[in-house]
């Protein structure tokens, strides 16, 4: 079968085409898409991006990332988990907001620094 997918490593976004019984890629222009092609066949992979929200920080909400990539079929799942939990003021850029997340051995970092609020 030939699956069809546009390449995300950059923003050229080249039409790749895919083999997915022999691996084969065509479209990319460079090995980077080759590989996006293949592990989007195989393993696909994704960063989370979202925001969880805090409890006495200067904002409600502080966003976070997942340090790496984890397995797209755990996004739903590491989404709900994000979405389930609150965390306390003050946060520093890079603090571990969930270790280990599903047992990925991914963490979920924080991206900002948010104070506390002192009202
Ligand atoms: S194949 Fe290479 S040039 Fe094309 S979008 Fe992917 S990374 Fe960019």
């Amino acid at each position: 079968m030939i699956k069809e997918l546009i390449c995300i490593s950059c923003p050229m976004g080249c039409h790749l085409k895919v083999n997915t019984e022999t691996k084969e890629v065509t479209g990319n222009t460079c090995k980077r898409g080759e590989i996006y092609g293949i592990n989007e066949v195989t393993n696909p992979v994704r960063v989370i991006t979202t925001t969880v929200k805090v409890k006495d920080g200067e904002l409600p909400v502080i966003p976070v990332k997942t340090k790496t990539p984890i397995p797209k079929e755990l996004n739903f799942k590491a989404m709900e988990v994000l979405n389930s939990i609150e965390i306390e003021a003050p946060i520093s850029m890079g603090d571990i907001i969930v270790k280990d997340i599903l047992g990925t051995g991914v963490d979920v970092v924080a991206t900002r620094n948010l104070k506390k609020n002192i009202e």
